[in-house]
């Protein structure tokens, strides 16, 4: 049921993606995972040094300066480093995941030169020793969804992808 909205709050303008070019999106962390949404690793690119910067950010980490585009980053790189996880979060207990079923969390340095920190899935998690710096990796979209409470203050659903690496 619609309510009316209360008169101290402000409606902040409904953006729908599909109407937005990249270009236009500003460099947040909302844009990223907007762009995620549509399979698409996304990342804010400095105009003056060329650094890319992963989630993106209005001023570039490495030159501070505020001179942005978007570029569609490959997601090949090698593994940096990683945690295999026993004791989770409850949002990946809810997924199937435990003490005798740990997860891959890792840090992969993608060959773009930047690095992003992901699940890693089709690795023998319960033999860390396995799991190898400097294996090669290719990001792997994984379709789920994610609860969020609505401005009624009900508990809702909706779809999300996550970015997740898998042996290459
Ligand atoms: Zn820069």
């Amino acid at each position: 049921m619609a309510q009316k909205p209360k008169p101290d709050k402000i409606e902040k303008p409904v953006v729908k993606p599909a109407a937005v070019k990249p270009a236009e999106r500003p460099f947040t962390v909302q844009s990223y995972v907007e762009f995620l949404n549509q399979k698409k690793l996304m990342g804010a690119k400095c105009k003056d040094c060329g650094h890319i910067n992963l989630p993106p950010r209005i001023v570039c980490a490495k030159c501070y300066k505020g001179n942005m585009e978007w570029v569609e980053v490959p997601g090949k790189g090698k593994l940096a480093s990683f945690s295999t996880i026993y004791i989770g979060s409850s949002f990946m207990n809810a997924k199937g995941y435990s003490p005798k079923k740990p997860y891959c969390f890792g840090t992969v340095d993608l060959d773009a030169g930047v690095s992003i920190s992901g699940h890693v899935k089709g690795v023998n998690e319960l033999d860390a020793d396995s799991i190898k710096i400097g294996t090669r990796l290719k990001v792997a979209y994984e379709d789920g969804k994610e609860t969020f409470i609505d401005r009624s203050g009900n508990k809702q659903e909706r779809p999300k992808v996550f970015l997740t690496f898998i042996p290459e």
